[in-house]
């Protein structure tokens, strides 16, 4: 049989960051101030970033070099191993090929701290003592604090009440690494005193817990405040996975027809797909890029294409995205990494220009999915990754139906052992499809 473990040596990491900016069909349109609805520039972001991450966010550059102290932290973990599922296929009986590329690996357990390493230390470097975030499902939070922890930077967290109570372990790791965490919205906040006065019993969103993550690093000195997903510099941090995933799918002489990802703010499926989507639109490969997100959430599948805010107090700039509007909050459900009213400008734009094909699935259905996958290949997805994991398990069966030999490629953004609870309530029939 051929290989399970498709492994690169630590020496053979990728020593930049591959910036899509240059090579998008078609170009980003800019922010916009949130008070005069102007395009911004790069002071109108420097309260809330440090000016080497407001570089990276418009840099035009195709490679940004990754400095040295964060590739030392990388290869704690990194490169992260390339799998063959060759269980899941034999149980699928399928005729394709799947790859995952297991971010899982990481201390926090998920793709996150990619750009949680490169965020803290590019603060670090510009002197910042503080960092504010926010947090949905605790992936995030406990990433960030992890990196805080690595440059003695303070670091706050406001996570989304909903999961603050569901997943009670994410908050302790957050507390292990030397964070502060508060359920969101707080009272710590105007925004989210606000939003209590308005809706005492409301289950918080991300959008929510940005506003209070952004007005606390406004208002308190020497912080900054920094964003898991969505940004373009953190598209950018995440393409050391599709890089490492491309050099060792050459090392067993294949290149995908499929690429699958599930989609929150799109940066685990962004950090996948665009070393690949370089060749796609430079050299017209023919690959088909799949965006998976919940049917509670359905920003890329039914969201409109226009300005909308990243938050729900209307501080952050306007951004052009796929988007369910600023208000939304979508129904607690299990996979919180993907409970989110935006995407990533660069994800939508894509998808604005037909190049990628999104999908919906139920939260049912992607349990379902979740079970097969961990009793064929062993590891335990996050509900988030399990999004992913059944549109490949349906790809492959169509597979099976057409007898098409196609390999497919997704990106295994996280384990769930702390989605223990989750698991729980799939198995005593009482997770609900709104
Ligand atoms: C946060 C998270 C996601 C969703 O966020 P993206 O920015 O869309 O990647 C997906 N999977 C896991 C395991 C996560 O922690």
């Amino acid at each position: 049989m051929e290989n399970t473990k498709i492994l690169l040596d630590e020496n053979e990491m990728p020593k930049s960051w591959y910036n899509i900016l240059p090579d998008l069909p078609t170009p980003l349109e800019p922010p916009l101030n949130p008070a005069t609805r102007e395009p911004i520039g790069p002071d109108d972001l420097s309260p809330i970033f440090p000016m080497s991450l407001i570089k990276q966010e418009m840099s035009q550059d195709r490679y940004i070099d990754i400095p040295e102290e964060i590739q030392d932290i990388y290869r704690l973990w990194r490169p992260s191993p390339l799998y063959r599922a060759h269980r899941l296929e034999a149980v699928l009986k399928t005729p394709a090929k799947i790859y995952y590329k297991n971010e899982g690996v990481s201390p926090p357990g998920s793709h996150k701290p990619n750009t949680a390493i490169a965020q803290a230390y590019y603060n670090m470097k510009e002197g910042v003592e503080r960092i504010t975030t926010e947090t949905g499902a605790g992936q995030w939070g406990s990433a960030l604090s992890m990196a805080c922890s690595f440059f003695d930077i303070e670091c706050m967290v406001y996570m989304v009440k909903s999961s603050f109570y569901q997943k009670p372990y994410r908050k302790s790791l957050i507390n292990l690494w030397g964070a502060k965490v508060v359920p969101s919205p707080s009272e710590l906040t105007q925004a989210g005193r606000y939003i209590l006065e308005q809706h005492p019993d409301t289950s918080g969103s991300l959008g929510i817990a940005i506003s209070e993550a952004v007005e606390d690093a406004v208002t308190h000195e020497n912080t900054k405040y920094s964003l898991g997903s969505v940004l373009n510099h953190v598209m950018l941090h995440q393409t050391v996975i599709g890089q490492e995933a491309k050099a060792q799918m050459a090392q067993v002489d294949e290149y995908p027809d499929t690429i699958i990802g599930c989609v929150g703010g799109g940066s685990n499926f962004c950090g996948i797909f665009l070393p690949y989507m370089h060749d796609k639109v430079k050299e017209n490969k023919d690959i088909d890029i799949v965006a998976v997100e919940p049917s509670a959430c359905p920003t890329l599948t039914t969201g409109e294409f226009r300005y909308d805010f990243g938050d729900t107090a209307e501080m952050t700039p306007l951004l052009k995205m796929y988007t369910l509007g600023h208000q939304f909050v979508p129904p607690p459900i299990h996979a919180g990494g993907l409970r989110y009213h935006g995407n990533a400008p660069i994800l939508s734009q894509l998808c604005k220009d037909g190049l990628i094909r999104p999908m919906a699935y139920r939260q049912t259905d992607i349990f379902e999915a979740a079970v097969t996958f961990a009793r064929s290949e062993g590891i335990v997805p996050a509900p988030e990754t399990a999004h992913a994991i059944k549109c490949v398990i349906d790809e492959a069966l169509e597979c099976k139906k057409t007898g098409e030999k196609k390999t497919i490629l997704f990106n295994f953004s996280g384990h769930g052992h702390f989605d223990m609870a989750a698991y729980d309530n799939y198995f005593s029939g009482n997770i609900i499809d709104e």
